[in-house]
């Protein structure tokens, strides 16, 4: 028979991502209309290992569903990768009557939760982290948010580059994957985009911007972080072009603020899964959303795959700007 939890503990690690309070809120008033008691650790698992903590109440959670960042805080923990460093979170989760975890990050915090679940403790992890790139879930939370806060961006940015017919660098997150890029090109209607995951070739591109199409004004080039570098970018496009040619690194703008609809009403759906998850008994998985179906993932099925890239999408953003 399924042992009834009581109490649960949340947290927030790794990269914040938007949408993340949103998600605190709905499990916390969710887990309370469940009569379960919910406690949130500060800073991730380094607030398991200081039993850093206390009880969010639905009052606590009040006003912060359209707040970026996260009332957690987070933080990024080697400590709690070593041995001792795991015991001692273990132990207090344990000394604090706590059943079970709702982690809320990436992949890196879902491989702490697995390292957790080999010592007894029972966790449901919620996909969070705007690269995107995490297998079993179509959508991470704070995705959507930055893909809004850097389609804006590129709108500003071609204002200024139509008007002087320049060629204009972007470059925006993803050290490891394209997706934000891709996805950032198509829904700006950008003209190229450089990804870690296809070879860049740069006298390709240059070639095709030398025969764009007359009356073309603008040439907007995204570049993921993780494929090279915009200053690198823009030097030899302005050799080979023989044109003006201006950079734009996004940086950390693209991650905070007020997340979109799309990222609270993910969030809430993810909330309760997770925490009906724990409810009947479920462990050591991620909830995620799949084909419009929020699905519950096995943490080694998540590990086990990279997600990759669309190659349609990618293509196709291309076609849509010649
Ligand atoms: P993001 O995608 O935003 O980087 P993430 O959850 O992948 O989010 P990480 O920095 O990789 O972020 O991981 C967050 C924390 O999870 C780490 O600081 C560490 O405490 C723990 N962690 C990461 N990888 C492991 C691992 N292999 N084993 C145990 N714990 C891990």
């Amino acid at each position: 028979m399924t042992r009834q939890i009581k109490k649960i503990g949340i947290l927030t690690s790794g990269g914040d991502a938007s949408g993340m309070n949103a998600a605190v809120r709905s499990i916390v008033r969710y887990a309370n209309y469940k009569k379960l008691e919910v406690v949130g650790f500060y800073e991730g698992f380094k607030g398991l290992i200081n039993n850093n903590y206390e009880t969010l109440s639905n009052n606590f959670v009040g006003g912060i569903i359209d707040r970026g960042g996260t009332v957690l805080f987070t933080a990024r923990s080697e400590e709690f990768k070593t041995k001792e460093g795991m015991e001692t979170a273990k132990k207090n989760i344990e000394s604090n009557n706590i059943d079970a975890l709702v982690i809320i990050g990436g992949d890196g915090s879902f491989r702490g939760a697995r390292d957790l679940n080999n010592l007894g403790i029972s966790s449901v992890g919620i996909p969070a982290t705007i690269d995107n790139d995490i297998f079993g879930t179509d959508y991470s939370l704070g995705f959507d948010t930055a893909l809004n806060v850097i389609i804006s961006l590129i709108s500003k940015i071609r204002d200024t580059a139509s008007s002087h017919e320049r060629i204009f660098v972007i470059e925006v997150m993803g050290r490891n994957s394209g997706e934000l890029a891709i996805n950032s090109c198509l829904a700006g209607g950008a003209d190229y985009v450089l990804i870690p995951e296809v070879k860049v070739n740069l006298v390709k591109i240059s070639n095709a911007i030398k025969n764009h199409r007359e009356g073309k004004r603008h040439t907007l080039i995204i570049v993921a972080e993780g494929a090279a570098k915009a200053t690198d970018v823009a030097a030899s496009i302005k050799l080979l072009v023989e044109h003006e040619v201006r950079i734009s690194v996004l940086g950390h703008i693209q991650r905070g603020g007020s997340p979109s609809a799309l990222d609270r009403i993910l969030a809430s759906k993810f909330s309760q899964k997770a925490v009906d998850f724990l409810i009947s008994g479920g462990k050591n998985a991620m909830v995620g959303l799949q084909n419009n179906k929020i699905k519950t993932v096995p943490f080694e099925e998540v590990f086990s795959k990279q997600k990759g890239i669309d190659k349609n999408l990618y293509e196709f953003a291309h076609i849509l700007a010649l």
